[in-house]
């Protein structure tokens, strides 16, 4: 080990995220905390709203304080209860099922497609039951679902469907922005995306009847912003609703990081490519596999992961990682076979590309900041790939 040591150049300790300060925050914050206002839908929030708006693509656009958040409203919005099941991928963050559990509802869990790791239309299509109420798609590690297929099932069956897009920003499928395909669409600015304010989220949505009663769930089931838009002259309690917006101070500095999205996005579009360069030889060689970009669709750096032959390949990889000082994660442990998921899911089918994948999956590195240390990362890992 010793020897090892001195043979290798060591990392200093490289993170598997880093938040980003692009610039502009600290002074946006000083400005709205000058402005007076600190609670939620002020300047800067309505500012963040236009701007995701018109990044997404979509009709209406509402700042909240989480994706989690958003992807409630959306469950409200779809009118689940108990008894309804919703379609979706059991590879995904928590959030996306507890939406729906939340509402009484049932999560559907199916397989995701081998290439895209995104839900795989066809196992959708075999699912659906007349209890089907809504299809929530995850764009994993920013790359859109098939939304057209999706969008046809759920056409032929009168569902909604949502976009969990938590990962998603600024990327596209046919040209569209992810958060216009859908229904409607949730967004996380939590630390470890690509844009951010440490904890944020937005629903974007695209019927207008329900961004009109989006804004009033939002507002806790009042209808507080007709009232201050001077279109009604008291505002009282007209529907369900929760707190879900967040304050200026959050939007100030969200604000400062969604100008600079497109220079974030090509950052880390860059750190992709590199990575996708160096590790080539290996994927050709059959060592290792690598994310494959969906036909026509455009990413925007999220991830990079590497997948390995099976899960002892994996831990002995992040360990050797490890002993060099970088980090390197893994996720998730699959929603169907979850405790939570057990209990308040579904799952009508086999689950063995899910479950292949989230053996094998291993994220490298990636941040705005990660700069010449990808040099480091990638080094290390033919070192921990060659040991093994
Ligand atoms: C990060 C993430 C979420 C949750 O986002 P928060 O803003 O932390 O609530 C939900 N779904 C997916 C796919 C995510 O990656």
């Amino acid at each position: 080990m010793p020897g090892s040591l001195k043979r290798n150049r060591m990392a200093e300790n490289i993170p598997f995220n880093k938040p980003s300060l692009i610039g502009n925050e600290i002074k946006y914050i000083r400005d709205a905390v000058r402005r007076g206002q600190l609670a939620g839908d002020g300047t800067y929030t309505r500012w963040c709203n236009e701007r995701i708006r018109h990044l997404t693509g979509s009709g209406t656009a509402l700042l909240t304080h989480s994706c989690t958040a958003a992807l409630e409203m959306a469950a409200i919005l779809c009118d689940l209860g108990p008894g309804d099941e919703v379609i979706m991928p059991s590879f995904t963050f928590v959030s996306t099922a507890n939406a729906v559990v939340l509402r009484g509802a049932t999560p559907v869990f199916v397989d995701i497609d081998p290439d895209t790791l995104n839900i795989d239309p066809a196992e959708v299509a075999k699912y659906v039951t007349p209890r089907t109420r809504a299809i929530f798609a995850v764009h994993y590690a920013g790359f859109p679902a098939d939304m057209d297929a999706l969008a046809a099932i759920a056409s032929k069956h009168g569902l909604m469907l949502v976009e969990d897009a938590a990962q998603a920003l600024g990327s596209t499928y046919k040209g569209r922005p992810a958060g216009s395909l859908g229904h409607m669409a949730a967004f996380s600015f939590h630390e470890t995306k690509n844009v951010i304010s440490g904890e944020g989220g937005a629903l974007t949505i695209n019927v207008p009847d329900l961004a009109r009663r989006a804004e009033i769930i939002r507002e806790k089931g009042t209808n507080r912003s007709q009232f201050f838009r001077g279109q009604v002259d008291k505002y009282t309690w007209v529907d369900l609703g929760s707190s879900y917006l967040p304050g200026e101070l959050i939007a100030a500095y969200l604000f400062a990081q969604l100008e600079s999205e497109s220079a974030i996005r090509t950052r880390r579009l860059s750190v992709f490519d590199a990575y996708q360069e160096a590790f080539q030889p290996l994927a050709e060689g059959n060592r290792v596999g690598l994310p494959k970009v969906p036909p026509h669709c455009t990413g925007n750096g999220h991830m990079f992961y590497l997948l390995m032959e099976d899960q002892e390949a994996r831990s002995a990889f992040i360990a050797r990682m490890k002993e060099q000082n970088i980090a390197t994660p893994f996720h998730y442990v699959p929603l169907h076979s979850a405790p939570a998921g057990r209990r308040f899911g579904h799952t009508p089918g086999a689950m063995a590309v899910t479950d292949r994948i989230s053996d094998t999956l291993v994220r490298l590195p990636m941040y705005f900041d990660l700069g010449s240390d990808i040099e480091t990362v990638i080094e290390a890992a033919f070192r921990a790939l060659e040991e093994a």
